[in-house]
């Protein structure tokens, strides 16, 4: 496409002409007219090769008054608007013959004369017009054609603006010696050439000097991209180059041709220059392809370019979790784990409510809200408003993109099933006394999830804002005691569970206390039923006096005690004023050991034990998962510790007493003990089932793909048990990500209990100076210092687990020594933010490893500090600066190659990306942009973000990677 913007070049072709006479070539005789009769004549002579050659002669020159005319026979001129005469002749020296007069002349004229007619016999001399008085160049003394000495000269004269049919052309001799050797007439064409794809037809040159202007055929298979033109100039040369012409799609210009495209290649359109390789996933099996195929399975959208891979739909969603407050429940879950190949997916909700056993649903209609929309959602979470109470729901999100429409296979869907019944249907408010008041409610029907605990909030009448007080219990009564004699308090009552908080049971229960210290039980003026249906009033109040009369062991709270399962937290202003729980007890109290087990574990008989596959090695034997059955219910799948043959008595206490402590722990982020088998061999532990195993792995395995508010989800849950356990004055001291166990629905419980665990168990633990074993990196310095082990202590490995999660499963410290380590920290140093750390988060790791440990934030704070951030995930938004890995502890490592960097950054799986799409050198990276990485086949979000963060420090850094 070069030469047709260089609208000046002039081109040259081999010149190419016609002739339209020529007496050299002629067989018989030329037939040309000479008047008067003894004037020019016709003689043939041999030439050098002994070939006839026809000349007219006339050598009159001792006569004066010669007017001697020879005439051609009629010209076509073929179209041709200017033709030529070249003329070859001889011409007699006059000086060189002797005698003759002075009229002797060495020149003779050349005529022509237009005309249709080609069979004029006569035409006037005043008719002719002239061409021109033809001199030789060359004369010659003497005329001897018998030597064959022929000085020839040779002269062209041409006609232009010829319009009739053809012409007769005439020399003149005035008294000459010539001998007109050959005559040729003819006319020059610019020829047939073909540029830039665009034929031109060989042209007649226009008469005198007059361009004509050619208008060029595209050739086979190419288009006119702009009309191609040249002209034609007089000289039969191509000048001015216009236009051109390109190949039609399916066809790639070769030379002055446009062939098929091969099989395997395709050109979408006729500006393309080349046919080019099928994209990714296409194909393309015969020649000439305008585009290629995708193969099956595959799909390409609308608007997706044809050099774009072909793709196809999104598998489903993973990781599903659901949280649920009061009527409102946030949904959130990971993005599908094939993207398929596209980086536009969106998921779309589809709200169905069910009824009875949850086989029957119906669509929820507008009434129910989606925040921030139902369809077309680009995040993996939505919060959903506007539930009704007590009620099922079933949430199907589907993941899609854009070819998801053209695809036949269904959408990729998970289902999340959210039950908002927890409201305490019925709350009787019953004794009374001067400073206490008891209440009992029925909990929810149809409970999302095992009940956790039910928390009652009073106040006093008009004071909620100044002072109110939360109480948890997890029995279905309690006694509130220390009230003021004769004021009225309002209570609300609501139920927690696994997936969150219900709403409160409809209305305020108002109660006054007594003014004299008398009971006073379900006084119909004073007690407030709320939303009881009558029936089930009268059902619980028989059940609360049989409760009151037959069982005084149960329902203690005549004393207006506090229930032992009660926490009890006052509120001022939204602080803690009076924490209060039950406590952990260490199975070395019990003198025999045997009973502790016996009363905080369940025997389970082995029979309904079913062992399917093992899982992991534990310090007494083998750990496998299975399934038990248990009465009445469905199997429950359970996780199987069991005792390996040949252990001694103090190896089975040490096995037990993980039992009799874990069966003292009921909530939600503490793995829960299923019970034991001690009357039979081997000794087992059953425990429930965690379908993703230990923490560590489970991160490791699934590196980048979580939201931050997933993995802040998570901490929130660990810290929360962790809460749990000291409350209960329980220290873990062994607390680190391995130790974590995590479910299907991403719940993150604590585990690992035993006695002997921190000295035997964790390979990790390490001899100290003074002879305990201990995980170093994950312990306080005041543990590893002087064995001061306390809830601050776990505060501290807390902070580390923190980093573990947000660094998905990095080592602490990487592979610095355990000496380096407790060097480090007593000289200040703390781990840095892992990559894409919100802030807060990194400060809240660093408040948990704050030497002093008192000034380390409790288990309480943490988790309300976590379960704000949930709230407003805006705040996660601000990322810990990188700076912050010019810690000295950080590893930094220069690299040269883009296989090394892709090592260090821990991306080493993408390096053949990277190489097939060319990126071979450090240089080629630095602008790598998303989607680039996304075409090249690293579609995981966070991948990407890690190798753009990584590419910003190489730009701002050189070739030095932190890791
Ligand atoms: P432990 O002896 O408790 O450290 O258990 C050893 C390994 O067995 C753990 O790292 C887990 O991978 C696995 N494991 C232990 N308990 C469970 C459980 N309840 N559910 C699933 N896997 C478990």
């Amino acid at each position: 496409f070069t030469s047709y913007v260089n609208a000046h070049v002039f081109l040259f072709y081999p010149l190419l002409t016609v002739t339209l006479l020529d007496s050299m070539s002629a067989l018989a005789d030329l037939g040309w007219e000479a008047y008067p009769n003894e004037g020019w004549e016709e003689i043939s002579v041999m030439d050098e090769r002994n070939t006839p050659m026809r000349t007219y002669q006339v050598c009159n020159v001792m006569e004066a008054n010669q007017n001697n005319w020879l005439r051609t026979r009629h010209i076509s001129r073929e179209g041709a608007q200017r033709v030529y005469i070249e003329i070859k002749f001889t011409l007699r020296d006059c000086n060189s013959l002797p005698g003759v007069p002075g009229t002797c002349k060495e020149t003779f004229n050349m005529y022509y004369y237009e005309s249709n007619n080609a069979n004029l016999w006569f035409i006037k001399e005043s008719q002719y017009m002239k061409i021109d008085t033809i001199a030789a160049d060359e004369s010659f003394t003497q005329v001897d054609v018998g030597d064959r000495v022929l000085k020839l000269n040779t002269e062209v004269r041409d006609i232009s603006n010829l319009s009739k049919k053809g012409f007769y052309l005439a020399f003149q001799d005035l008294g000459a010696c010539i001998a007109l050797v050959s005559v040729r007439v003819f006319y020059k064409k610019c020829p047939l050439t073909v540029l830039n794809l665009a034929q031109f037809p060989d042209t007649i040159t226009g008469g005198d000097t007059a361009l004509v202007e050619v208008h060029g055929v595209c050739v086979n298979a190419s288009e006119e991209f702009e009309a191609p033109k040249m002209y034609c100039s007089a000289d039969g040369g191509w000048l001015v180059p216009i236009g051109r012409c390109v190949c039609k799609p399916g066809f790639e210009e070769n030379k002055d041709v446009c062939q098929p495209c091969r099989p395997g290649t395709y050109k979408a359109s006729a500006t393309d220059a080349y046919c080019t390789k099928c994209p990714l996933h296409s194909s393309s099996p015969q020649e000439q392809a305008v585009e290629c195929l995708c193969e099956k399975g595959f799909y390409r959208a609308e608007t997706d370019p044809r050099s774009m891979a072909c793709t196809r739909p999104p598998s489903a969603p993973e990781n599903p979790i659901s949280t649920v407050n009061e009527t409102c429940v946030t949904l959130e879950w990971s993005p599908p784990r094939d993207t398929g190949g596209r980086g536009d997916i969106t998921y779309s909700l589809h709200c169905r409510k069910c009824f009875g056993d949850g086989k029957k649903c119906t669509p929820c209609g507008s009434s129910v809200h989606f925040i921030p929309r139902q369809f077309g959602l680009m995040s993996a979470t939505v919060l959903v408003t506007d539930l009704q109470p007590d009620s099922n729901y079933s949430f199907t999100v589907e993941s899609q993109n854009g070819v998801s429409d053209l695809s036949p296979i269904p959408r990729g869907t998970v289902v999340i099933n959210v039950t908002t019944s927890q409201t305490v249907s019925v709350v009787l408010k019953e004794r009374r006394s001067k400073d206490s008041v008891t209440l009992a409610w029925q909990g929810p029907e149809r409970p999302n999830g095992a009940i956790v605990e039910y928390e009652v909030i009073y106040y006093e009448k008009n004071q909620r804002e100044q002072n109110y007080t939360v109480l948890k219990t997890r029995s279905n009564m309690m006694t509130v005691d220390g009230l003021k004699p004769g004021t009225t308090y309002v209570f609300r009552v609501r139920a927690r569970t696994d997936g969150g908080y219900g709403s409160y049971a409809p209305g305020e229960i108002e109660l006054e206390t007594s003014h004299e210290d008398v009971l006073a039980i379900g006084d119909p003026n004073q007690s407030t039923i709320l939303a009881v249906s009558i029936a089930g009033g009268i059902v619980l109040l028989i059940f609360l006096v049989t409760c009151f009369v037959v069982s005084g062991r149960h329902c203690g709270y005549i004393k207006a005690k506090q229930d032992p399962d009660e926490e009890k937290m006052q509120f001022q202003h939204g602080r803690v004023k009076l924490p209060g729980s039950r406590t952990y007890i260490h199975p070395h109290t019990y003198e025999d050991p045997n009973q502790a087990v016996r009363d905080f574990a369940k025997e389970i008989d082995a029979s309904n034990i079913r062992i399917e596959r093992v899982i992991g090695a534990g310090e007494f034997g083998e750990v496998c998962s299975g399934r038990l059955r248990v009465q009445g219910k469905r199997e429950i799948y359970v996780a199987i510790k069991s005792l390996k043959a040949g252990y001694s008595d103090k190896q089975r206490r040490d096995f037990l007493s993980e039992a009799s402590i874990m069966g003292q722990f009921d909530h939600p982020n503490i793995i829960r003990l299923e019970g034991v088998v001690t009357r039979c061999k081997p000794v087992m532990i059953i425990t429930e089932f965690m379908e993703n195993g230990s923490l560590d792995t489970f991160l490791k395995k699934h590196d980048g793909q979580f939201t931050v508010i997933q993995l802040v989800g998570m901490l929130r849950g660990i810290a929360s048990g962790m809460k749990y356990l000291s409350d209960m004055s329980y220290v873990h001291r062994d607390l680190a990500a391995r130790n974590i166990l995590v479910n299907s629905n991403l719940v993150c419980k604590v585990s690992d209990f035993g006695l002997s665990r921190v000295l035997e168990d964790d390979p990790e633990a390490a001899y100290t100076t003074r002879g305990g074993k201990i995980p170093i990196r994950w312990t306080a310095p005041e543990a590893i210092a002087y064995r001061k082990f306390t809830s601050a202590s776990d505060v501290w490995s807390y902070g580390i687990v923190m980093w573990e999660v947000i660094s998905y499963g990095e080592r602490p410290y990487w592979e610095m020594s355990n000496q380096d380590v407790i060097k480090a920290i007593d000289e200040g140093y703390r781990l840095p933010a892992p990559m894409d750390c919100p802030v807060v988060l990194h400060q809240l790791m660093l408040d948990c490893w704050e030497k002093g440990r008192s000034d380390r934030p409790k288990f309480g704070q943490i988790v309300t500090i976590l379960d704000k951030l949930i709230r407003n995930p805006a705040s996660l938004r601000d990322l810990a600066n990188s700076s912050a890995w010019e810690d000295p502890s950080t590893p930094e490592f220069s690299v040269s190659t883009v296989d090394e960097w892709l090592e260090a950054i821990k991306m080493g799986q993408y390096k053949d990306n990277f190489s097939s799409s060319g990126y071979v050198s450090l240089d080629s990276i630095l602008y790598i942009s998303i989607s680039e990485l996304s075409k090249m086949g690293v579609t995981l979000a966070g991948h990407q973000k890690k190798i753009l963060s990584s590419v910003q420090s190489l730009q701002t850094q050189g070739t030095h990677v932190q890791v």
